[in-house]
């Protein structure tokens, strides 16, 4: 199979040839493409807890549903999702874990679940870090905890978000590099003693960087900036314009380097959906007409609505980044931060044929075609 399209990188026409799901041939084309579309690889969402209705922390969650809602995704450009799973009971985490590792092998778009991400229990207790995590449910890190959940999600947890501040953390943190699972730091208020010890730990990754944070802080020595000038961390940013003001994701990525940052959704099961009222669990959340998704008891802002095709608009619109560094941030920086084989490449041979194909005009792209090898 054959795609001719222009490629972000050089603004020409390119034809890729697909064998056996993976990208053969890339070579210039003699003529411009009659429908004017752009290809880049297939979006990596490393951090969605649900999407189109569809709630990925439910123990009642059907394997079915959990197919409807990667359909969905895939109308959004993203075609390799981490499913991600957050603060809760051992109980719901654990039958969570198993729904989803069932969904990954017995679905027939379950490929593209390239791994889950566990984001808490063992996380900051403290108001504003812990955003809007059951307090009930936070923790001290445990490795016997973490085997425990793994061996429910059949070894697929392959991200892990830590508070490096939670007792046991640093053990743990350790634990899980030597065994290859990414750890991430997030709703945490460590200080820079702390970050760094995580770091040196093995800890590669930042959380949402920017959000679940304390409401005041020293403006110009904090967990935020701390992480930001770690060159060690790639971070992850929820770009939807309601979680992080423009001119900060500006400077967060001019900081962090668009190499090292990384869009994620961090939808929750109301993205996709109109606005109106949710249950999420026990809580019940309001997905609003500007996007936004907060907890009716207090207001506190509880994951987004965000697809990662806006997001990249988002993107493009606040930082003045080119199409193909935006590109970056949704396809390589999150393959590569999470080793994905298969995605380290952007538009090269031998990489698995996850392919996008959109229309731009130079503000805004918009997916017209997905081929990914599901
Ligand atoms: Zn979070």
């Amino acid at each position: 199979m054959d795609y001719q399209a222009l490629s972000p990188v050089t603004g020409h026409s390119v034809v890729i040839s697909v064998v056996d799901g993976r990208i053969s041939t890339i070579v210039p084309s003699a003529c411009d493409s009659d429908d004017g579309l752009w290809v880049a690889p297939g979006f990596v969402d490393l951090q969605v807890n649900g999407f189109a209705g569809v709630d990925y922390n439910s123990p009642e969650t059907s394997i079915d549903k959990i197919g409807c809602s990667i359909d969905a995704q895939r109308t959004t450009g993203v075609t390799r999702l981490y499913p991600t799973i957050i603060t809760g009971s051992n109980t719901n985490i654990r039958k969570a874990l198993t729904n989803l590792a069932r969904a990954k092998h017995e679905l027939s778009n379950g490929t593209s679940i390239a791994g889950l991400h566990l984001e808490g229990p063992w996380i900051s207790p403290h108001d504003g870090p812990r955003g809007a995590h059951p307090i009930e449910h936070v923790r001290a890190a445990s490795i016997a905890e973490f085997e425990d959940f793994q061996g429910s999600a059949e070894g697929q947890i392959r991200l892990v978000t830590i508070a490096p501040e939670v007792e046991g953390a640093l053990a743990l943190i350790e634990y899980l590099s030597d065994q290859g699972v990414v750890v991430s730091l997030g709703h945490t208020g460590a200080n820079a003693e702390e970050i760094h010890a995580a770091v040196d730990a093995g800890a590669t990754m930042s959380t949402h960087l920017g959000n679940a944070s304390y409401s005041m802080t020293r403006h110009n020595a904090n967990h935020i900036i701390e992480q930001m000038a770690c060159d060690q961390l790639y971070a992850g940013f929820i770009v939807d314009g309601i979680h992080l003001p423009p001119s900060f994701v500006k400077v967060a990525i001019r900081a962090k380097t668009p190499e090292k940052s990384i869009l994620v959704t961090d939808a929750v099961a109301p993205a996709g959906c109109n606005p109106g009222s949710y249950r999420l669990g026990h809580l019940e959340v309001q997905l609003s007409d500007d996007g936004s998704v907060r907890l009716v008891e207090s207001g506190r802002l509880a994951g987004s609505a965000l697809r990662m095709d806006y997001a990249l608009n988002n993107l493009m619109r606040f930082s003045g980044l080119s199409l193909a560094r935006s590109l970056a941030t949704a396809t390589v920086n999150p393959a590569r931060a999470i080793g994905l084989e298969g995605r380290q490449g952007f538009l090269i041979p031998g990489e698995l044929a996850d392919l996008v194909l959109f229309q731009y005009n130079s503000e805004t792209l918009e997916i017209k075609i997905i081929e990914s090898v599901v």
